[in-house]
C-alpha cells in the first residue's frame, strides 16, 4: 500500500518550550487515521505541521513523497486542511464562499464543476444562498467540509471536525468522511470523541503531553489493554505512564 503520510521523529517547539516531542507514524492511502488526546496534547500542532501551516522544528514529514519543508507547494497541491471557520469571508453567501475558494484551484468549466460538487457536499438546500454569518454551527461545518473536499484532495486533514455538533450533523459528516475514504482519499483527523474514532478510524494514535503513546487499530489497542472500548484504553494507557 502507498504511504500517504510519513512522520519521522517530528518535533515542534514554541519558543523554548517543546510541544511535540518526536512523533513517528505513517498513514496508508485510503486510511482514516484518528489522533486522540487531552486538550494540549499536541494534536492541532501536529496537524498544522502536516498542513504546512506551521514549520517543524526537527524531524521530517512527507506527504505522498513530498517533504513539507522543502516542497511545501507540492504538498499543498494534494492536501486540504479543514479550518475552524470561514474567517473573514462570513459576509459572503455559502455559494459565493465556495466560488471564491474554487478560484484558487481552477478556472472555467472545471471551476463550475468544483462549485457544483461543493454545493452537493454541503447539502444546505436553499440556505446555500444565505450569508455565512447566519449559519448555525452545523451548517458552517458542512460548508467547510465542502470547501475542504470539493478540490478532491489526496489527503484531507481535519481538526475536531464534529466537535459541538448535534447527533445528526455529526453522523452525516462521518458518512461524508467514510465516503471520501472509500474513494481513495486519505484522512487524518483529531477528535476528543473516543466513540467516534472507534467507529470511524482504521488506525488510531493516542497523544499525551506531546508524545505519541499508542498506535494501532482500535481492536489491537483494546486487546492490548484488555479494554472494552477506546476510552478505557486511553485511561489505562495514561494511568500507566
Ligand atoms: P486541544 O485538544 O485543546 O485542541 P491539542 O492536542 O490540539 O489540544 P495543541 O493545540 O497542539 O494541542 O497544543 C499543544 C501545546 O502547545 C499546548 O501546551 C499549547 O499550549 C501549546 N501551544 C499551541 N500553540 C501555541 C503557540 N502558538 N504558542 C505557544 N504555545 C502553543
Amino acid at each position: 500500500m502507498t504511504d500517504a503520510l510519513v512522520l519521522k521523529d517530528v518535533r515542534k517547539s514554541y519558543g523554548n518550550r517543546e510541544a511535540v516531542h518526536g512523533i513517528s507514524l505513517d498513514v496508508k492511502e485510503g486510511e482514516i487515521f484518528g489522533l486522540l488526546g487531552h486538550n494540549g496534547a499536541g494534536k492541532t500542532t501536529t496537524l498544522r505541521m502536516i498542513s504546512t501551516l506551521l514549520r517543524i522544528t526537527s524531524g521530517s514529514i512527507s506527504v505522498y513523497g513530498h517533504d513539507v519543508t522543502t516542497e511545501p507547494e507540492k504538498v499543498r497541491e494534494v492536501i486540504s486542511y479543514l479550518p475552524e471557520d470561514a474567517g473573514a469571508y462570513k459576509d459572503l453567501t455559502g455559494r459565493a464562499y465556495l466560488e471564491f475558494i474554487s478560484k484558487f484551484y481552477t478556472t472555467g468549466e472545471a471551476q463550475k464543476e468544483m462549485v457544483r460538487r461543493g454545493i452537493e457536499i454541503a447539502d444546505l438546500g436553499d440556505r446555500i444562498d444565505s450569508k455565512v454569518d447566519t449559519y448555525s454551527k452545523g451548517m458552517m461545518r458542512r460548508l467547510l467540509i465542502a470547501r475542504a473536499i470539493m478540490p478532491s484532495p489526496r489527503l484531507a486533514i481535519m481538526d475536531e471536525v464534529t466537535s459541538g455538533l448535534d447527533v445528526i450533523n455529526a453522523y452525516e459528516i462521518r458518512e461524508i468522511i467514510r465516503t471520501i475514504a472509500r474513494n481513495g482519499v486519505t484522512v487524518i483527523m483529531s477528535s476528543h470523541n473516543m466513540f467516534e474514532v472507534e467507529m470511524l478510524c482504521d488506525r488510531v494514535g493516542m497523544m499525551d503531553q506531546g508524545n505519541l503513546i499508542l498506535l494501532g487499530t482500535p481492536d489491537e489497542l483494546k486487546e492490548k489493554f484488555g479494554a472494552k472500548n477506546l476510552e478505557e484504553v486511553f485511561v489505562k494507557a495514561v494511568m500507566k505512564e
